[in-house]
C-alpha cells in the first residue's frame, strides 16, 4: 500500500486571502495519480481552505473565557466546512480520472491530545482499502482532549505519519511545490541547495513563506513528522508536484528528483 500526500501548496493557491483552488494543477495531478492502480491512500493538505480560518480563529490556542470558546467553536465549524469543500473537489476530480476515491472525514474519528493524534480507529480505512476504494483524507480541525485548548488542527502530514505506521505502508510520497528539502527556503534564498537525503542529523533552516498562513508548521512541521516515521523504518520521499510527470513517475516507481527522509 502506498500513501500519497498532495500538498495544499500544490492543490490550492496557498497565499490567497480566500480559499482558492488551483484547478489546472488539480486536474493534472489527479491524472498523474491515476497511473497507480493498486492499494493507495491519498491525503491532501488544506492550503488556503484551512489555514486562513485556523489562523483567524486561533484554533489550538488556549481558551481563557466563554466568549473565546464560542468563537473557537465558530472557527472549527468554518474550518471543517471549508476543508470538506476542498476534499469534495479533490474526490470529484479523482473520480473523473477513474480513481474510486472515497472521502473520509478525519474529524469524525480522530481526537487529539495536545495536538497529537490520540484516538484514531483505522478499521474503516482498512475495510475500504480491502474493497478496492482509495480513501481520501485531509488536514482538518478536530476535538482535542486537552481542556485548555479543546480543539486542534491536524496537518495532512501528521495523518500520513499515523496511517503509514498503523497500516504499514510500503511507500510514502509527498508532492509539494518545491523539489524537496533545501538547506534553506528556496523561495526566499536563491543560494539554497537541494538535499538528497535528510536524517535526524541534517542541519537546515526552514522558514515560512511571506503572507503564507500555515498553522501546521510548513516545511519544518513536515520534516518533524517524517523523521518520526523514519524512526519506524518507513522512508518517505518529497517531490515537486508542479513539475509535470513527477507524480506519475514516482507512483510508477521511477526515480524522481527530490528528498528522501530516512
Ligand atoms: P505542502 O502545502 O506542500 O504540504 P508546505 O507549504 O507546508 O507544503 O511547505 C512547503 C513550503 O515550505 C515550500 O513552498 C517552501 O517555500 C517552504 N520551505 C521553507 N523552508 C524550506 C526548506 N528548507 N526546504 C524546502 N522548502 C522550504
Amino acid at each position: 500500500m502506498i500513501i500519497i500526500k498532495l500538498g495544499g501548496s500544490a492543490l490550492t493557491v496557498k497565499d490567497a486571502s480566500t480559499p482558492t483552488l488551483d484547478e489546472e494543477n488539480l486536474d493534472r495531478i489527479a491524472s498523474e495519480v491515476s497511473y497507480y492502480n493498486d492499494d493507495m491512500i491519498i491525503v491532501h493538505g488544506a492550503g488556503s481552505y484551512g489555514h486562513i480560518y485556523a489562523e483567524e480563529y486561533k484554533i489550538g490556542d488556549v481558551i481563557t473565557n466563554a466568549d473565546e470558546h464560542l468563537r473557537r467553536i465558530e472557527g472549527v465549524c468554518k474550518t471543517q466546512t471549508s476543508v470538506q469543500q476542498l476534499n469534495h473537489d479533490v474526490c470529484q476530480k479523482l473520480q473523473q480520472k477513474g480513481i474510486p476515491a472515497i472521502a473520509i472525514k478525519p474529524s469524525t474519528f480522530i481526537v487529539t491530545n495536545q495536538k497529537r493524534i490520540a484516538v484514531c480507529d483505522t478499521t474503516i480505512i482498512k475495510q475500504y482499502l480491502e474493497n478496492g476504494f482509495v480513501p481520501v483524507l485531509y488536514g482538518d480541525a478536530v476535538l482535542d482532549m486537552d481542556e485548555d485548548i479543546k480543539f486542534a488542527i491536524i496537518s495532512g502530514d501528521q495523518i500520513i505519519t499515523y496511517l503509514a505506521y498503523d497500516l504499514k505502508a510500503d511507500r510514502v510520497i509527498l508532492a509539494s511545490d518545491v523539489d524537496g528539502i533545501y538547506t534553506d527556503n528556496p523561495k526566499t534564498n536563491p543560494e539554497a541547495k537541494l538535499i538528497d537525503e535528510v536524517t535526524q542529523d541534517t542541519q537546515l533552516n526552514t522558514t515560512s513563506n511571506e503572507n503564507m498562513a500555515d498553522v501546521t508548521g510548513g516545511m519544518n512541521g513536515k520534516i518533524q513528522e517524517l523523521l518520526k516515521l523514519a524512526e519506524s523504518n518507513i522512508h518517505s520521499q518529497i517531490i515537486n508536484a508542479q513539475t509535470p510527470g513527477n507524480i506519475q513517475k514516482a507512483v510508477s516507481g521511477q526515480n524522481v528528483k527530490g528528498t528522501i527522509i530516512k
